[in-house]
Parts: structure tokens; sequence; C-alpha cells
């Protein structure tokens, strides 16, 4: 594997419910350490992409790879916990009745020692070690956000896709937990798909974009040249409310 292997990988994937392509042919790459940004509109089919990728949803048509090997055609499937996939999803809630320790923990295997140092070292990277021994309903909405991205991020997933993670926040939050997800993220070295409907997360977070509309991929390329050259009068008017 060289480093000009996406990380991700798919190709032409397609999901059909009642006949209608709610994800119509869908290509698109993620290099390592990477940000690539799934953007687009309510109901354009990001959450249901994400889905076929972490395997709890199965496309009709195309092929997935995760560094360069077949994950899953409409023949050949593996499992989602074969796929070195973390996940962090808006209603992808902490365990209430685990600590914050046991939280991160949660995926992890090997000697207990082992295991307490990484929940250590990823509590210490998103500023929660002080916490360690506290409940989910002890904490702000922030604070269980950075826990929950230690918890994804704890068995050390190549590939990390977030399904507009920061949108339970207030505002006043946001920015700051972007920020900090964000060079957690890249300290790890996790390739990430992250899909949201607004295009100022997208700017701020993203490598790449790529433009989803009714279930195709319109325009794909980095936030400049996205935000500077869109595709059509449609691309441009999404971007236009950015202050
Ligand atoms: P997004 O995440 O971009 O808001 P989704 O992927 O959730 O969009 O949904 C895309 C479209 O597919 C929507 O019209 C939605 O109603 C439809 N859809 C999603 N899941 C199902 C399902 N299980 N059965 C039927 N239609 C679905
Ligand atoms: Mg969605």
């Amino acid at each position: 594997m060289s480093d000009t292997t996406p990380r991700l990988e798919i190709r032409n994937i397609t999901r059909r419910f009642g006949g209608r392509a709610v994800v119509d042919d869908v290509s698109l790459a993620v290099m390592p350490g990477q940000v690539t940004c799934l953007l687009g509109p309510s109901g354009c089919g990001k959450s249901t992409t994400l889905r076929i990728i972490a395997g709890v949803d199965m496309q009709d048509e195309g092929t997935i790879f995760v560094d360069g090997a077949l994950v899953c055609d409409t023949i050949f499937r593996v499992p989602p916990e074969g796929r070195s996939i973390g996940l962090m999803f808006q209603d992808f809630a902490l365990f209430p009745h685990l600590s914050v320790a046991d939280n991160v923990a949660f995926g992890l295997k090997g000697p207990k020692a082992a295991r307490r140092a990484r929940v250590e070292e990823l509590l210490a990277r998103v500023e929660m070690l002080r916490f360690i021994d506290d409940y989910p309903h002890e904490l702000s909405g922030g604070e269980q956000q950075r826990v929950a991205l230690a918890r994804a991020l704890a068995p050390r997933p190549g590939i990390m896709l977030m399904d507009e993670p920061f949108s339970g926040l207030d505002n006043r939050l946001r920015d700051d937990i972007r920020d900090q997800t964000l060079s957690v993220l890249k300290e790890e070295g996790a390739a990430v798909l992250l899909v949201t409907h607004e295009p100022e997360e997208a700017m701020r977070m993203a490598d790449e974009i790529a433009l989803m509309r009714g279930g195709r991929i319109v325009q794909q390329g980095a936030p400049y040249n996205i935000y500077n050259a869109p595709v059509d009068k449609a691309a441009a008017g999404f971007f236009s409310d950015i202050n």
C-alpha cells in the first residue's frame, strides 16, 4: 500500500428504496489523514451513504474498499466490526450506566493496563481526563461530545464516519468543539468522512468537499475551489449564506 492508496474508497454506490435511487452512482475517496465532507441539503442521501460504508445498510450496486482491499460488493461483505471504521453520529449517545472511563474503554481489547493507558491518553487529548470517573449525566453536551469522540477513536480506527456530529450543540460551543475535534482527528491520523448540511462547517473542517444533491455528487474539490467556482446556481445559492 502506498501513500496514494485511499484509506476509504467507494465506487458507483447506488441504493434504491421502492424503486427510487436515494444514493445514485456515488463515488468518492478519502486519503489517509484527510477530512472529506459530504455536504448537501437534508434528504439528499448523506446518511444512507454513511450507513452503507459502515456496513449497517447494503448497497444495490457498487463497491467499497478500505486500504485498497475490497470490503463489500453485492456478493461479498465484510461485517461492520471487521472494517476498521469508527462511528460518531448525533444520536450515538454515551452509555448512561457506564463511567467516562468505561465508555471510552468499551471497544478496547487486550491487557487491562494497556486499555487504561489508551483511555487516559485519549481523555487527555480531548481535555477530559479530570472527568474520568464521572458519569454521562454529570457532563454538559459539549463534554459528552468530547467523550464520544474519545470513545470512537479508542480502538484506532483507520476511518472515522461522522454524521452531523455537532448539530446537537449550541452555537456558542460549536466552533470550539469543531476545532478541537479536527486537531484530535489529525493527531490520531484517521481518514474522516464528515457528513453535514452546513456549508460553513464543511469550509471550516474539510480538506475536500463532495457536494451532494438528489442522491448524486454534483461537484468535488478543495473547499476554496468549490466556494469560488460553484458548479451551478443551486451550488452557489447553497454557499451564499456563509458570512
Ligand atoms: P440525508 O442524511 O442527506 O438527510 P438520508 O440518507 O437520510 O438523507 O435520506 C435520503 C432519502 O432516502 C430521503 O428521502 C429518505 O426519506 C429516504 N430514505 C432513507 N432511508 C430510507 C428507508 N429505510 N426507507 C425508505 N426511504 C428511506
Ligand atoms: Mg442525515
